[in-house]
Parts: C-alpha cells; sequence; structure tokens
C-alpha cells in the first residue's frame, strides 16, 4: 500500500477536527511518542492528536482514510511489542488520552461505562470503593489504560480466576477504519445474533478498529483474601500444582511460580533473604473466600497439597512481602544486565513443565541466558533475555534469533502460541507468521482487508 505524507494541510484539517492545542508537530512534544516499553527501536511519528470525544476522533481517522495516511492508536504506551509505535512511514498518532472520563457506575447491575483513555487503576478503585472488583489486573495497571488493554486483550495475575480483559467486557463503542462508529457487544449474559465482534476487536491491537467507550462487568470484592507461598525443591515439582490444585477444587485468584535464578536476582536487588533453597522456586498462591472459614478451609486444603507434592515449606505470607518480591522480576532482572529481548510464551498448563525444560535446553543450546516468571496458572511465561555473552550485536541477534526460532516451535509444537497477553505489535510479526496456523493467518488477513481497504489504522502491527 503507498501511503501519502502529512502535509500542511492535513495538520490543518486536524486542527480543525480537535483544535490547535491538541495536534503536536513539534519534535519534543512527539518524542515520547516514538516508543513504548519494549525493546524496540523508537520512531516518531510525523504529528500526535489527542481528541476529546469519539466524534472528533472518528473525524480524524475518516480524514486519515481519505487522504491515505497511516493512523496509530496510543493509549499510554506500555505495551512491550511496539504496536503503539510508528513504523518508517510514519503517519498521524491518535492517543485517547484526553477521552478519560467514567460515564457510569452501576452498583446493582454490577457494570461500568468508561472511555477509552481512563487508567486501569482508577477503574479498579472506583470499583473497590464500592464494593466491586474490576478484575483485570495487569501488572502495568497503574499507568496502562483499558483502552490500550482492551487492544491487547490485557491479561495480568488474575487471569487464572477471571480470565482476560476480554472476558471483563460486555460491549464497546468503537471507531471503524473508515470512521463509522460501532457499537459492538451488549450488556447481555448470552447473545447467538452474528459474529461476537466486539471479540475480534478486543486484542486485535488497534488494526481493526478505535475503542472508544467500554462497558465493564463488575463482580462483588471478595471479602477475604489470603496468599500462600509454598518452597518447594526443584521447580517440576512446583508446576506439577498448576494441575493438582485445580483438580482438587480450588481456583486460584493468582498462580505465580518463580524458579531459583529469579529470586536470586530478586534477593540481590530487595536485599531482602528469600527463604528458597538453591536450586528450587516458588509458587505464590492467592487465594479468595466468601468468608473465613472457607478460605481458611481451601487454605488448609492447598497446604496439605503442596506439602504431597514435596513443598518444603508452606508460609501463609505476608501480601505485601510475596508481591513485592514477585513485581520485583522486572526491574531485578534489568538491574543485573540490560535486557535484550522479552518473551510472553503461552502453553496449555500442564505443558508449562515441559516448556520450561525445553526452554532451558534451547538456551543452553543457542548461548542465550533469560530469567523467567510464570503466570503458571495459565501456562504463561515471561522471559527477560539477558544481553550477556555475546561476542557483538551481530552474534547477539544471531543467537537471540535461533533462540527465539527454537523456542516458537517448541511452543507451537506443545499447543501454545507465541504471545499469551502483550501481543504481537511490530516485532513478533516474523514469527506470528511462522507459527500461526496458515488458513487462520489467510483469514485474518481478509479480515484486515475488508474491514480497512487502504489499510491505513495501525499498518505494519500483526503482519
Ligand atoms: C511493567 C509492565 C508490566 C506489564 N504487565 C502486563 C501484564 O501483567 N499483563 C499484560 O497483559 N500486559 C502487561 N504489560 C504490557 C502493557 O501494559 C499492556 O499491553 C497494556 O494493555 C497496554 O496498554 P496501553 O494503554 O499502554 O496501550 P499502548 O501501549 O498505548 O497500546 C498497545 C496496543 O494497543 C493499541 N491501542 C491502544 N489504545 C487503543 C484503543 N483505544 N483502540 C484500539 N487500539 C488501541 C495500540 O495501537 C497498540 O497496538 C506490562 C507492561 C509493563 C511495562
Amino acid at each position: 500500500m503507498e501511503y501519502n505524507q502529512v502535509t500542511p494541510e492535513v495538520v490543518a484539517a486536524l486542527q480543525q477536527i480537535v483544535g490547535e492545542k491538541y495536534v503536536w508537530t513539534e519534535r519534543d512534544k512527539r518524542i515520547p511518542y516514538g516508543q513504548d516499553e519494549g525493546t524496540g527501536q523508537p520512531c516518531l511519528p510525523d504529528v500526535v492528536v489527542l481528541p476529546a470525544t469519539t466524534e472528533e476522533l472518528a473525524a480524524v481517522v475518516r480524514l486519515a482514510n481519505d487522504v491515505v495516511i497511516p493512523l496509530i492508536p496510543r493509549g499510554t504506551g506500555t505495551g512491550l511489542e511496539g504496536g503503539a509505535v510508528a513504523d518508517s512511514r510514519g503517519g498521524i498518532m491518535v492517543s485517547t488520552e484526553r477521552m478519560d472520563r467514567i460515564l457510569e457506575i452501576n452498583e446493582d447491575a454490577m457494570y461500568m461505562t468508561v472511555e477509552a483513555g481512563v487508567i486501569t487503576a482508577v477503574i479498579q478503585e472506583e470499583a473497590r470503593k464500592r464494593g466491586l472488583l474490576y478484575a483485570g489486573d495487569p501488572c502495568s495497571g497503574d499507568c496502562c489504560c483499558i483502552g490500550g488493554n482492551g487492544a491487547t486483550n490485557a491479561g495480568g495475575n488474575r487471569a487464572v480466576k477471571y480470565g482476560t480483559t476480554r472476558d471483563q467486557i460486555y460491549a464497546i463503542e468503537v471507531v471503524t477504519p473508515t470512521g463509522k462508529i460501532a457499537h459492538l457487544g451488549k450488556r447481555l449474559h448470552k447473545m447467538t445474533a452474528g459474529y461476537p465482534l466486539e471479540k475480534i476487536v478486543i486484542g486485535s491491537e488497534g488494526t481493526l478498529g478505535i475503542i472508544t467507550k467500554l462497558t465493564l462487568r463488575l463482580v462483588p470484592l471478595p471479602p477475604c483474601t489470603a496468599n500462600l507461598l509454598a518452597v518447594f525443591p526443584a521447580p517440576a515439582k512446583a508446576l506439577s500444582l498448576v494441575t493438582a490444585l485445580p483438580k482438587a477444587g480450588i481456583t486460584p485468584t493468582c498462580l505465580e511460580f518463580m524458579d531459583y535464578d529469579v529470586i536470586a536476582v530478586v534477593q540481590d536487588w530487595l536485599k531482602e533473604k528469600q527463604p528458597c533453597p538453591e536450586g528450587g522456586a516458588y509458587m505464590i498462591i492467592q487465594l479468595d473466600g466468601k468468608n473465613e472459614d472457607t478460605l481458611d478451609e481451601d487454605c488448609v486444603t492447598a497446604d496439605e497439597l503442596c506439602r504431597s507434592l514435596g513443598a518444603v515449606e508452606v508460609f501463609m505470607a505476608d501480601a505485601d512481602k510475596v508481591w513485592k518480591a514477585r513485581k520485583a522480576f522486572t526491574e531485578a532482572s534489568a538491574a543485573e544486565c540490560p535486557v535484550a529481548a522479552m518473551e510472553d510464551f503461552v502453553v496449555p498448563p500442564d505443558k508449562l513443565e515441559d516448556l520450561l525444560q525445553s526452554l532451558k535446553a534451547i538456551g543452553a543450546q543457542t548461548g542465550v541466558v533469560f530469567r523467567g516468571v510464570s503466570h503458571a496458572g495459565d501456562g504463561n511465561i515471561h522471559l527477560d533475555v539477558l544481553r550477556r555473552g555475546f561476542a557483538d550485536e551481530a552474534d547477539e541477534k544471531a543467537k537471540i534469533t535461533a533462540f527465539e526460532d527454537q523456542a516458537c516451535a517448541a511452543v507451537y509444537e506443545m499447543g501454545g502460541a507465541i504471545s499469551g497477553e502483550h501481543g504481537i505489535g511490530q516485532s513478533r510479526k516474523a514469527l506470528f507468521a511462522k507459527y500461526t496456523d496458515p488458513v487462520a493467518l489467510e483469514l485474518m488477513k481478509a479480515l484486515k482487508k475488508a474491514w480497512d481497504p487502504k489499510c491505513i489504522l495501525n499498518p505494519g502491527k500483526l503482519f
């Protein structure tokens, strides 16, 4: 597809739509929009536009579609795969940051309608104040926004019990790539009336539409919560809990795995002694209960189960302490060594142990060192590949490429996918093309073409 450049006439037309104050062409203002939180190369959009309403945003999209200029939707830019970053073709970046109003909270029917730019933690807090829970919980919740969560189908620690962002959304308002305003999904508990288009837009990384409003499902806030820290002598024993716990009738809210390599790095970073033997592993188990009695019962069952699987210790953990250790992973591994690449593999939970073994073998064979933590309950593992042991940049690139290719092959072979929650963006396109069912890929491309004939919406992402 041939695209046109952003001309002074286009800038003037954008100013007409959203007002001069909200169209930024100055380089210093565009720089923060030139990258996300991933390891990809920065690239500036030609102009950043900040609409305040769906109508303004739709007018911007119609303009971009008429003049055939790439349009890059952006939430708060915490993505990790370059999805909210322009590519070398530049274009118009549309930020939803001014669309940050909570429109309705209905405590009785338990839903909330918000604009796309509302920060996720604000939604969680507004629900909490009313005794309700918004269950979406990406670790970046303090700084990402709900539109970005919808576009990436963000997961997080609680996905094992409550599902990903897609499961928290009843309905969305979307601006299509040709600038129409569509209302997809309804606040219903069942519906068999055509294709569930909202479910396709959610997770489409800004390639099929720009989400402007979302109606979110809320649930009662669980009255009691407990955090157990089970210490195992070896990763395999810890990971056997992933299938054993649900089989024992317990659905944890969170089930997080850390192996000794990560625990040691976190220990150094936090300067707090961790109770893990060398070569061992942690499983953090968070349980919710309707009351103290049922919660105690579940804690006893989980404790006994962990010990029967070989746990050397099971602590009733201090929530702040144990989650501080888990959440310190990113900073701790970056402090240990600069991170060259991040991985986000997902396999059926019962295959997690096999995957971990394979990844270790592939790492050793390709000369790649990584640190990994896992949302174990949903089979999702995050790796930080360390910039260590490479002779030079070419060596680093070759080894990481070999590692990623073999790792993705192993993941695919196990019935998994190359991304559990971070998405494909720009960084994972080649691997996505290689390790996706070819017919599924063909259908996805056909869908994109039907929705966005001029391919103006987030081109160069996914495909
Ligand atoms: C420290 C850290 C922890 C993280 N933890 C998690 C985690 O636990 N789980 C998880 O899933 N992710 C996690 N992430 C990744 C990231 O925070 C999520 O992907 C988040 O959903 C992105 O939201 P955002 O508002 O920053 O979106 P952006 O980064 O701005 O955009 C992400 C993608 O969505 C598109 N997009 C943004 N807004 C819209 C919209 N309104 N309509 C259509 N498309 C849009 C963009 O074009 C881009 O493709 C983490 C990131 C960091 C840095």
